[in-house]
């Protein structure tokens, strides 16, 4: 008489955890494979209606105004042209006047960020998210953590990815994203990438990360909002995380 258990034989061994399809424009039926989770920060982490870039490009002109000697539609006309141009007005400004970038960092980062309400939500929903978190923006690291603070959600994040970490070179240049991965070691097909702006997740996809657009009213924010570079869609970051956080390994 065997000894050996009916079931034994080949077919019963375990089957391996599936794994996502992560060929181009496909989604994954799941996140169980992400263990590191990258946010923008502005009109991505908070709503869009707290309306801080108001300030921000207060700010901007007023410093252009002040260091060119301009008046406010001069300013207001390079701060446009330079952000077309070369994806933020602070490298047109670099590259054509000289301008240093701290300085000017500073000073247009120096706002109000009461109109950004503490979220606890986001705080319980960041807490369950398993894996490593980082912020990647375009703004400064004093900027971020600023609104983070507001947020009362700092604590969850291990770095933030600013505009300084990439040598000027604003979101979305592909040697940016290159440039976040190595700084943190990161294996891309094992992240995702929450943005505002359709144009910012291409290179995610391209580089294999999993891509959810964090919908705005904004109507500079629609081109490409429907691209098959986005796998995921949603108005409500912190409703997104409740509904799609995978269980903890
Ligand atoms: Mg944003």
């Amino acid at each position: 008489m065997s000894l050996t258990p009916p079931d034994s034989a080949a077919g019963a061994v375990p089957a391996p955890r599936s794994v996502p399809d992560l060929v181009p424009g496909q989604a994954p039926h799941h996140l169980g494979h992400v263990d590191v989770w990258i946010f923008d920060l502005d009109n991505t982490l908070y709503p869009a209606s707290c309306n801080l870039f108001v300030q921000v490009e207060a700010l901007i002109g007023a410093f252009i105004q002040d260091f060119l000697k301009i008046d406010a539609a001069e300013a207001k006309r390079l701060q446009k042209e330079y952000y077309r141009a070369h994806g933020t007005t602070l490298k047109g400004l670099m590259d054509h006047h000289g301008v240093e970038p701290a300085k000017f960092l500073d000073f247009v980062h120096a706002i109000d960020v009461t109109p950004v309400p503490p979220s606890p939500a986001l705080d319980a929903a960041l807490a369950r998210l398993p894996g490593r978190k980082l912020i990647f923006t375009n703004g400064s690291v004093a900027h971020a953590e600023n609104v983070m603070n507001r947020l009362g959600v700092a604590h969850h994040f291990e770095g933030v990815f600013d505009i300084v970490a990439a040598e000027y070179r604003p979101k979305p240049d592909p040697e940016t994203y290159h440039a976040l991965l190595r700084r943190h070691a990161i294996d891309p097909r094992g992240a995702t990438l929450f943005e505002d702006l359709p144009q910012n997740l291409v290179p995610a996809h391209a580089l294999g990360m999993t891509t959810i657009l964090v919908r705005t009213d904004a109507e500079w924010a629609q081109a490409g909002a429907d691209g098959e570079h986005i796998h995921h869609v949603t108005d409500d970051l912190v409703a997104w995380l409740e509904a799609n956080t995978p269980p903890a390994r």
